[in-house]
């Protein structure tokens, strides 16, 4: 019996969420997953892949130089790696367990967020000294510079809808402040939707992940200064070994790079609101229930449908109807970050055409359904 999702026994679920690694990543366009098909049954020179793949990366993002990751955390990793060994082989055999002093990567408080692994995490698995900079909701200038010294390898600033959106330094002004004491910067950018826009920024190294905006397989890749990322590319024999990416990976990113860098956005963006208008058509007026189209917090071009729910007047909760959409056939997955908040949000992004019926019946079939247990 060929191995498909059914034949285990595992759910195939409706995406309203997001690019969630949790419901696995994108669903990949025919495109790329020929492309994988194409590199995976035929073997290469993977030392030249790898640098062929480097270059086009490097090419299309206006960056110096390149290298894929198996992700952005594998990325945080490794670009703390390589400013903490400064690529020096020896320094590199060490990692993680780097015991000379220059090995402090400075990070806000704000910006040591988990996204369903941690940051913090992600620099002590490249041998980084975590030291967080201010408070949660504050970070002045001089708890940056105050903390630079000889014993900082870098800085790491995290650009997500998961960190805290104020009174943190903005990107600009921490790379302004790391510069003048000579440290390089480098850049969580998972999530974020334009490759290009960092380096021009200044950023020394940033990571992006291949599976989210870019709508890649499960990949990632870091752009940034030539001597740099081949400090990166040094990792790839130590502590990098064991985050390997395999050549239909590869393929398969740069597929689906090429086809993000040429895609309509006007297009798409008409798709993702007519989503969202049919999605109202058809929910109509709910009880105790406010409907609002909402901008993405971290300010990138995506709107969602929220659905924020009077539990008191309505009996059930945000996190109810999330758990019962959930339990629906199929399950039906939207974002739940603000949950807790009363709030249950519906991701155009991941839908295609035919969930759009499927999730207005289940929302108002768990309104009608709680509804009558009110009652009865
Ligand atoms: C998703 C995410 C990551 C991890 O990216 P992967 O490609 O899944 O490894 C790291 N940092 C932030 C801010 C993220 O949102």
């Amino acid at each position: 019996m060929p191995i498909t999702y059914d034949s285990l026994g595992v759910r195939r679920v409706i995406n309203a969420s997001g690019r969630m690694t949790a419901l696995g990543g994108v669903a990949l366009h025919p495109d790329v997953v020929a492309a994988m098909a194409e590199a995976a049954t035929s073997n290469v020179e993977i030392a030249a892949l790898k640098a062929a793949a480097g270059r086009k990366l490097a090419e299309w993002c206006g960056a110096e130089a390149a290298m894929v990751t198996p992700g952005a955390s594998a990325g945080n990793a490794i670009m703390t790696a390589a400013v903490v060994s400064a690529g020096d082989p020896y320094l590199a055999s060490k990692l993680p367990a780097a015991d000379w002093p220059r090995r402090e990567i400075l990070l806000q408080t704000g910006h040591a967020v988990n996204y369903g692994g941690s940051v913090v995490q992600d620099i002590r698995l490249g041998g980084g000294l975590p030291i967080l900079l201010g408070a949660a909701n504050m970070v002045r200038e001089s708890d940056l510079t105050g903390a630079l010294s000889e014993r900082t390898a870098g800085v790491l600033y995290v650009q997500s809808h998961h960190a805290v959106q104020k009174g943190m330094l903005p990107l600009t002004r921490a790379v302004e402040l790391a510069h003048a004491a000579g440290v390089p910067v480098l850049l969580d950018a998972a999530a974020e939707e334009d490759p290009r826009r960092y380096v021009g920024l200044g950023v020394d190294l940033v990571t992006y992940s291949g599976g989210k905006a870019f709508e890649g397989p499960t990949s990632g890749f870091i752009l940034g200064r030539e001597p740099l990322v081949a400090a990166c590319r040094l990792q790839e024999s130590g502590m990098a070994r064991g985050m390997k990416v395999g050549k239909e990976t590869i393929a398969g990113l740069l597929a689906a790079m090429e086809r993000y860098l040429a895609r309509d956005d006007a297009s798409e963006r008409v798709r993702q609101r007519t989503i969202i208008d049919t999605l109202r058509a058809g929910l109509g007026e709910l009880p105790a229930t406010r409907q609002s189209v909402v901008q993405d917090e971290a300010g990138r071009a995506i709107w969602r449908l929220h659905l924020t729910l009077d539990a008191g007047a309505l009996g059930f909760s945000a996190a109810d109807l999330m758990r019962d959409l959930q339990a629906h056939d199929p399950p039906i997955y939207p974002r739940g970050h603000w949950a807790g908040a009363g709030t249950v949000a519906l991701d155009p992004r991941p839908l295609a055409d035919r969930d759009v019926p499927v999730i207005i019946d289940a929302v108002r079939a768990v309104y009608a359904r709680r509804a009558a247990g009110k009652d009865g």
